[in-house]
């Protein structure tokens, strides 16, 4: 890490402090006051690329995140040692009552391209072989004949479903759907296209909820009148 990139860091806080925090001190305030309130526990890849704070626009106290790997939530158990997603959905279900739990997988993930690859070795080996039957999965909806490429593209999506399934194995997540109205997604942030796809449970295959806007719609707000009357020019 170049001493470039700290001091970017830095000023990158800066910013924050300047576009975010100064001109709503209200929000932290209340934020620090009476706690936070997020709507949406997102579960997300610890990619790079795929941040949801970015991604979705999101500002602080807005959505509370779990980030690992591949985005990966396992079956629930008790007995697991390592049981940091786990403690990440109980807090959010139980204590911040999020009325929304979103999986957000991704295009292009290496934790995915490692499991296809079948590495085994090390943290990350024990960590993405946690969800190894993706492979059979994906074997017994598509077949045994699909190049790599398109195994990797079908492991992509099926991971994300094999997480919204393993949700639904949580005593705190059944309770709070059956209960309180908890809603479960399955989302792709597809990043080579710029486009957000969502699992449908019912027709067993991942639609286009969001990104569908061209740089022709982006030209076209971009020649809106200065004004705020919002008419194109
Ligand atoms: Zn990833």
């Amino acid at each position: 890490m170049s001493k470039d990139f700290l001091k970017e860091m830095l000023a990158g806080f800066d910013n924050f402090k300047k576009e975010n925090y100064l001109l709503n001190p209200d929000r932290m305030k209340d934020l620090i006051e009476n706690g936070q309130h997020p709507d949406a526990l997102v579960i997300a890849c610890s990619d790079s690329r795929s941040c949801p704070e970015e991604v979705f626009d999101r500002k602080p106290g807005e959505i509370f995140v779990g980030r690992h790997i591949a985005a990966l939530v396992p079956p629930h158990d008790p007995t697991d040692e390592d049981d940091t997603v786990a403690a990440s959905i109980e807090y959010a279900v139980e204590h911040l009552k999020v009325k929304h739990i979103i999986v957000v997988g991704h295009t292009h993930c290496g934790g995915i391209a490692g499991l296809a690859s079948d590495v085994k070795e090390g943290a990350v080996g024990h960590w993405i072989q946690r969800a190894c039957e993706i492979i059979d999965n994906v074997e017994s909806k598509f077949g045994k004949d699909l190049s790599d490429s398109e195994k990797l593209k079908a492991m992509e999506q099926e991971s994300i479903v094999w997480s919204l399934n393993n949700l639904k194995t949580y005593p705190v997540v059944r309770k709070a759907v059956k209960e309180d109205g908890l809603e479960l997604h399955a989302w792709q942030f597809d990043m080579g296209n710029g486009k957000l796809l969502a699992y449908d449970e019912d027709k067993g295959s991942f639609k286009l909820i969001a990104g569908d806007v061209t740089n022709a719609t982006v030209t076209n707000n971009n020649k809106k009148h200065s004004c705020c009357c919002g008419k194109k020019a």
